[in-house]
């Protein structure tokens, strides 16, 4: 066992998504500042940012029905639609600048224009999807947006979903062609390459321990050699924890106020993926359903075309499940070893206000087969058993904590922890999740460096022109950033490139 000093200006925990974006917009507003990564895996993008452990969906709200709720007075909610919208279009912008600046190369290799539609049935979620529609399709952020009740043009649309119905069922679905399937896990992996070949020091097989804060007000990092089980030191003025669900424990170990009565509440997913070409050449899109009633939002269940090592393939779910671990590849004792005496209050209140949430999510993970097919029979009436498995999907930790809404209250979305003197912070969370990276690396940059932000801004408004602008409000901006962002990213001519999954 060893100790190895080292001391660096930046240093990223884990290399998810949110590390690789955080990494390379460092990287452009200031180029000389020495980044170290530590990833505890083999290899970057391997967690929840890998193409197999999440749904690859280019969340901008376009077909989640979660982000579009119904008001008490019937009317539609948009806001957190709009909201969604335009963080992703800041992704796109992003995306474009490192395609444009040849910062990484062939968009196809991780971007695909795919409809994103949402389908529902019976007359009151008819109705509801009508409305949303209404209240949506006038909004400049949704044009293009289609709706049909009509068996025929349903047909057209999703064949697969509409054979085998009964005529009279009352069925509707809304398109809209611009939506995307994003590989976020070739596009880790494509930002670590880049920020390798600027001299980033990425060290795989390394796990970050624990934090000591120096009196010099750095922090100091106990990292183990997963392999040898060496421990090195390692200093630096700016810790980003982008651990993904280990996150909640590394917090926690920083000792900062603000990680103070936080807890995790841990969501795993199982996909079901069709081993059949000639099903899964009959579909093409993105079909979102209503969550089930006492079902998280993120188990809402969707059948997706996906282009993953470049094939098309279909893959339904995400079903949604309960394990204690808060990585794919953590530990049983994850949920236990994260009850601390200043959170375990807030732990116990949300286990039980969540009691029925809990249960919902061990009768999930208790589904045979034969059952979640029956599930699977919604969308595809006459889809075979024989013609799907199952893949375990990653492990999504929702944020526990007191709000107005009361003690120990369960989260849905991202939450950027950070120390009131901005040396460190931490990203809690996963939903919007990795569309909306750059948005949230943005936020993380805004809270630690705002004594750089004045001279950065030109650089990241070259990054992403919408900074800081109202893209709904700014319809000419907005069209201008569509046709650009489809054009570097190639949307729309690529379905050519890809074969059908043998
Ligand atoms: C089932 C499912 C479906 C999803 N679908 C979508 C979707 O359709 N669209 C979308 O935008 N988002 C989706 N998400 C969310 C998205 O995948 C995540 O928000 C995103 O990948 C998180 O990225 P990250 O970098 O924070 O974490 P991760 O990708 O999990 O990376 C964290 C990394 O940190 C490492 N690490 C952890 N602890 C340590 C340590 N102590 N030392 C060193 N390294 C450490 C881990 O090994 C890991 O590699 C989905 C997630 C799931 C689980």
């Amino acid at each position: 066992m060893s100790s190895i000093e080292n001391k660096t200006d930046v240093i990223l925990i884990g290399a998810g998504i949110m590390s690789a974006t955080l990494g390379t917009i460092l990287k452009e507003l200031a180029p000389n500042w020495e980044i170290k990564v530590f990833e505890k895996l083999a290899n970057a993008g391997e967690e929840s940012s890998n193409e197999w452990n999440n749904a690859g969906t280019g969340h901008a709200a376009l077909c989640e029905l979660n982000y579009t709720v119904e008001k008490p007075d019937g009317s539609i909610d948009i806001s957190k639609a709009i909201q969604i919208n335009e963080q992703f279009q800041g992704s796109m912008q992003f995306w474009s600048y490192l395609v444009n600046s040849k910062l990484i190369n062939n968009p196809q290799d991780f971007i695909m224009q795919l409809p994103h539609m949402s389908m529902v049935q019976g007359e009151q979620n008819v109705t509801f999807l009508k409305k949303r529609f209404e209240a949506l399709s006038n909004n400049p952020l949704f044009q293009g947006m289609e709706f049909s009740e009509d068996p025929e043009k349903l047909m057209e649309w999703i064949p697969l979903i509409m054979q085998g119905r009964p005529a009279n069922e009352a069925i509707a679905a809304t398109k809209i062609d611009s939506g995307t399937d994003v590989n976020f896990g070739a596009l880790t992996r494509m930002m670590f390459d880049h920020l390798k070949s600027k001299n980033v020091d990425i060290q795989y097989k390394h796990s970050v321990d624990n934090f000591k804060r120096t009196k010099d007000g750095l922090w100091e990092l106990k990292v183990r050699n997963v392999h040898s089980g060496n421990i090195e030191r390692h200093t630096a003025k700016f810790i980003f924890i982008g651990g993904g669900g280990g996150s909640v424990h590394l917090l926690q170990k920083t000792g900062i106020p603000e990680g103070k009565r936080i807890g995790g509440f841990p969501v795993s997913g199982i996909f079901m993926v069709c081993n059949n070409p000639e099903v899964v050449a009959q579909h093409h899109a993105k079909v979102y359903g209503k969550a089930r009633v006492g079902a998280p939002p993120m188990s809402v269940p969707h059948l997706d075309t996906r282009y993953i090592d470049n094939k098309k393939s279909l893959l339904f779910g995400p079903f949604a499940g309960f394990s204690p671990k808060f990585l794919k590849s953590g530990s049983m004792f994850d949920l236990v070893t994260s009850v601390k005496p200043d959170n375990v209050v807030t732990m116990l209140a949300a286990g039980a206000k969540n009691m029925p949430l809990t249960k919902y999510l061990i009768e999930q993970v208790m589904l045979s087969k034969e059952q979640r097919m029956e599930e699977l029979c919604e969308f595809i009436p006459n889809a075979k058993i024989e013609d799907w498995d199952l893949v375990v999907a990653g492990q999504r930790v929702q944020v526990i904590k007191d709000t107005s809404a009361g003690k120990g209250t369960l989260q849905f979305g991202t939450e950027v922890i950070s120390a009131a003197d901005g040396s460190i912070a931490a990203l809690l969370g996963a939903s919007p999740g990795a569309s909306t990276a750059v948005h949230v690396m943005l936020e993380v940059i805004n809270k630690c460096f705002p004594q750089h932000i004045k001279e950065w801004e030109p650089k990241i408004k070259e990054m992403i022109p919408s900074y800081g602008v109202s893209l709904m409000e700014n319809s000419v901006l907005l069209r201008e950033i569509h046709s650009s962002t489809a054009d570097t990213l190639g949307l729309g001519h690529k379905e050519q490139l890809f074969s059908v999954a043998q």
